[in-house]
């Protein structure tokens, strides 16, 4: 008789998760595979972060259907670590629990009025216009004239994309429809966008600062002084410089080159730029901003401080685009430097023996940080499947002294029996993309989660 299969739970159904589970169910082991989602919903950043104007991107979810919801795993959504199951019940019932959490919250500037409202984390209004069911509620005020974003990242990118985008293209895609209603009556006319850094160290990968500049309706400006390079930078550029950083000065280079134009809607770039203070009374009226330099610290690494000038820009928005930040997780290690759990190639490390934890692995954000494109995890859950598996073979995992899929169930039933499995979120889908049908649309989405839940069935 062959030995029973084994059993792994996979807490965070995004794209990490998402390649782990594919990636263990194609596996030699064969294990069966629980995946766990805080949302009623599976897919998480493609699902709520990816731009509704990225359709073809979001169209990887067939791909996560195909390799993820077949036999050998189940969907447990609207189950939350820490609330209704903790890290202890996954390792009393699993012989290996992976995190694929992600980066839950946005990193702060530390300035004055940066609470301000009008001023808001990109992360927020990303989730705001994708129906995330923590920001249906944001309702950012559009009715401004100019939009700062800070930081020049892929999220600046497509959030400046989405602020200026002509309505008509935004309809047939699968924005939420609280945000199709507040752009329709937005009144931005121009976003700028602010780089701390210079156009050398811009974040933007070269694809999305591509896209920036050939927008239909909406004019790309860029002007000259702005991308002169700095002794350093040229040094940089001639010798040490990724291939995307010489390919975005390229572009910023044809883009600096352009005609001003007279498009209705404008997106500026702006280097060497930190924002010091957000003004206004009871809402965000500016922002003061100090001009940078670059230099190196001692470590080698390119870095901005600011100098004497600073200048003011007047808006009505400001979306903190700075990047995406980890939290710890109640039970599990968690390194405060860097914001991930502490791991070796996804393995995750006890915080007293500095060893792996037994059966404890990590992918995605929550294992490197958040870099990286959706692909990117791909690879990153390729390193920590092959761990486990090596685990396993090496007898190096304990069994769990509830092995069986019935006593998680059992747990469930009496902890969470409104949990979502992925017949609900099948339910979801379907009548997510029959509302689409009428106005042509890949699908309207669902924001409320009581509503989800209905759909599910539940
Ligand atoms: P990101 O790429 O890390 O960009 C963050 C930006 O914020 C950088 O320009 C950074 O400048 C700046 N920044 C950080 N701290 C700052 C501060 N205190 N003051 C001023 N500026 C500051 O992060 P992201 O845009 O949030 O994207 C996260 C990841 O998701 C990235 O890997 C991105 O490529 C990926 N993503 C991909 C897509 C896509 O493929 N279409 C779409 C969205 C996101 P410095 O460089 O100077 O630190």
């Amino acid at each position: 008789m062959s030995a029973p299969r084994r059993r792994v739970a996979i807490v965070g159904a995004g794209p990490a998760g998402a390649y782990a589970a594919g990636q263990l169910l194609a596996s030699r082991q064969r294990p069966e595979v629980d995946l766990f989602e805080r949302l009623p919903t599976p897919w998480g950043l493609l699902r709520g972060g990816v731009a509704p104007d990225h359709q073809e991107i979001k169209a990887l979810d067939k791909l996560f259907e195909e390799e993820v919801m077949r036999p050998g795993c189940r969907f447990f959504g609207n189950v939350e670590l820490g609330t209704d199951i903790t890290h202890d019940d996954l390792l009393r019932h699993y012989s290996a629990v992976i995190y694929a959490v992600g980066a839950q919250t946005d990193k702060s500037l530390g300035i004055e009025g940066e609470d301000l409202p009008g001023s808001l984390p990109a992360t927020d209004f990303v989730g705001w216009y994708n129906g995330h069911p923590d920001r249906r509620a944001l309702a950012p005020d559009l009715n401004v004239r100019r939009a700062v974003i800070i930081g020049n990242g892929n999220v600046a990118a497509d959030v400046a994309r989405v602020l200026t985008r002509d309505v008509t293209e935004l309809e047939r895609t699968d924005i939420a429809d609280h945000a199709l209603a507040a752009l329709r009556e937005s009144t931005i006319e121009e976003v700028v966008v602010l780089g701390r850094r210079g156009p050398a160290q811009a974040a933007f990968t070269n694809a999305e600062l591509r896209e920036l500049g050939h927008m239909d309706g909406v004019g790309l400006r860029v002007a000259p002084e702005e991308i002169e390079l700095d002794a350093l930078s040229q040094e940089w550029l001639d010798g040490e410089a990724s291939f995307t950083a010489r390919q975005n000065v390229k572009l910023l280079s044809e883009f600096a080159q352009r005609p001003a134009g007279d498009a209705a809607r404008r997106i500026e770039l702006r280097f060497l730029r930190s924002p010091v203070a957000i003004l206004g009374d009871a809402r965000v009226e500016a922002i003061e901003v100090a001009r940078n330099e670059l230099y190196r610290d001692d470590g080698g690494a390119i870095r901005a401080r600011s100098t004497e000038g600073v200048e003011t820009i007047e808006c009505g928005l400001i979306l903190r685009s700075v990047g995406y930040r980890a939290v710890p997780l109640p039970g599990v290690p968690f390194d405060e430097r860097n914001y991930v759990l502490p791991n070796e190639r996804g393995r995750v490390l006890d915080a007293a023996s500095g060893r792996p934890a037994p059966g404890v692995y990590a992918v995605g954000w929550i294992k490197r940080g958040p870099t990286g494109i959706l692909g990117t995890n791909k690879r990153d859950a390729a390193e920590t499947v092959a761990c486990l598996i090596e685990d396993l073979d090496a007898g190096a995992v304990p069994d769990p002294p509830h092995a069986g899929a019935a006593s998680i169930d059992a747990l469930l039933a009496e902890r969470k029996p409104g949990h979502v499995t992925f017949d609900g979120w099948r339910a979801i889908d379907r009548h997510e993309v029959d509302r689409g049908r009428t106005d042509d649309r890949p699908r309207v989405k669902l924001s409320d989660p009581d509503e989800l839940i209905a759909a599910a069935g539940g």
